[in-house]
């Protein structure tokens, strides 16, 4: 029976939203569940020794991925945690003298909810607009750049539409102008060669759920070089050198260490498959259907990201009529609140078009059969649901 359900599982194509985890990462914690169940905190014994090295050896293998120094890497419950650390925890530490801080509007809604946030604590906030291509404009941050801002924070790799910000360009106009840079990494890591170092960033945002580790934990990266300071978000005992308070999940914090190792050992020829078939699921989706749209752009995009507007196909009707596949609509898909997706619009969606939208995301466990199911599946609903009037949002 089970073996039954197994194999009728859908094919799973949502790795933006989260990945399964790799084998070996589940192996490697499995002891820190049972007998090494020491709290890594607790200085007087074996069992709080043997805990503390698997964490610091995690530290190590997280830091050796985006070329830190192990004592730059902050643990945390995630993305959205880290993010919320650098941008408040910056702001707030500076905020007696510079109080702007400057983002953009296709970010994650972790980080434009926080900097909502301090817009309501009286901080000054600039968003950014992208193009039709999901790019931020290097010359409008120049511009938005005074004396006030702190702070600057420009996502890696889009969770929507794959694409990747020029972070490079970004921090030397940042360093240039002596205001720090917060780059939220969480799609990036791991799936393309990164480097605090050579990409010049002062703050990186990490989770291991994106990268075939377990969910609930990730990292901030804080970079030593230019001293920056940030008020914490927690009050407690200490833990992180005072950033954040908490007892660290030992077992998370393995299977993070060894995601990013496995990372590191796999990304070239994982990536290089997973562009490949990318684009030959585009290509079959051009010659095959017409009034598709590929958002965002095709040549600097996470290796594994689609994602297609089909002109007259409501995304949720598509999503129904799939039941064997598993990926997600364009619209409503980063906050429960959220009707149409604000990156979307940001690149000039309408909503109509971005009703029509889809986001595929190809990992790790994706099989060359998998896509060719994908494509001859979506392809003839697409087919279908035009052919019922009703399933057409004009008729709506
Ligand atoms: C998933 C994601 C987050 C949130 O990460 P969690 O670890 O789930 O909190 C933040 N930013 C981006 C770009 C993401 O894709």
């Amino acid at each position: 029976m089970i073996e039954n359900r197994a194999k009728t599982r859908p094919i799973y194509l949502d790795n933006h939203a989260t990945t399964p985890m790799d084998p070996e990462v589940v192996s490697l914690m499995e002891p820190y569940w049972n007998e090494s169940f020491g709290n890594p905190h607790s200085s007087g014994h074996f069992y709080g020794w043997e805990a503390e090295e698997a964490v610091e050896v995690s530290r190590e293998k997280v830091a050796d991925l985006i070329g830190a120094d192990t004592d730059e890497i902050y643990f945390t419950s995630g993305a959205t945690e880290a993010n919320n650390i650098a941008i408040k925890g910056v702001g707030r530490f500076y905020s007696s003298h510079r109080k702007k801080i400057i983002t953009c509007v296709s970010e994650h809604m972790c980080v434009l909810d926080s900097a909502f946030q301090l817009e309501r604590e009286g901080f000054d906030v600039v968003y950014l607009e992208v193009d039709r291509l999901g790019f931020v404009d290097l010359n409008e941050l120049r511009d938005a750049i005074d004396e006030q801002t702190i702070l600057v924070s420009i996502m890696a790799a889009n969770n929507e539409i794959g694409i990747l910000q020029p972070i490079e360009e970004i921090a030397k106009i940042c360093s240039e102008n002596k205001v720090f840079f917060h780059t939220d990494a969480a799609q990036a890591v791991g799936k393309i060669p990164i480097n605090v170092r050579k990409m010049g960033v002062d703050l990186m945002s990490l989770t291991a759920h994106k990268v075939y580790g377990p969910m609930g934990v990730g990292a901030l990266f804080v970079s030593k070089k230019n001293g920056v300071k940030l008020e914490p978000l927690f009050s407690g005992g200490g833990q992180e050198k005072g950033l954040r308070s908490g007892t660290l999940s030992t077992p998370l914090c393995v299977g993070f260490g060894e995601a990013m190792s496995l990372a590191k050992n796999k990304m070239n020829n994982e990536s290089r498959f997973l562009k490949s078939s990318r684009d030959q699921m585009w290509e079959y989706f051009r010659e095959h259907i017409d009034g598709v749209r590929l958002n965002g752009c095709l040549e600097r995009r996470l290796p594994g990201n689609l994602n297609f507007s089909f002109e007259g196909v409501d995304g949720a009707s598509l999503i129904a009529a799939l039941p064997d596949l598993a990926f997600s609509t364009g619209s409503a898909c980063t906050s429960a609140s959220e009707e149409v997706s604000h990156v979307l619009q940001a690149i000039g969606l309408s909503n109509k078009q971005a009703e029509s939208t889809i986001r595929i995301g190809l990992g790790r466990f994706t099989t060359s059969e998998d896509i060719q199911v994908a494509c001859d599946r979506i392809a003839s609903e697409v087919i279908k649901l035009r052919d019922k009037p009703t399933h057409y949002i004009a008729a709506q």
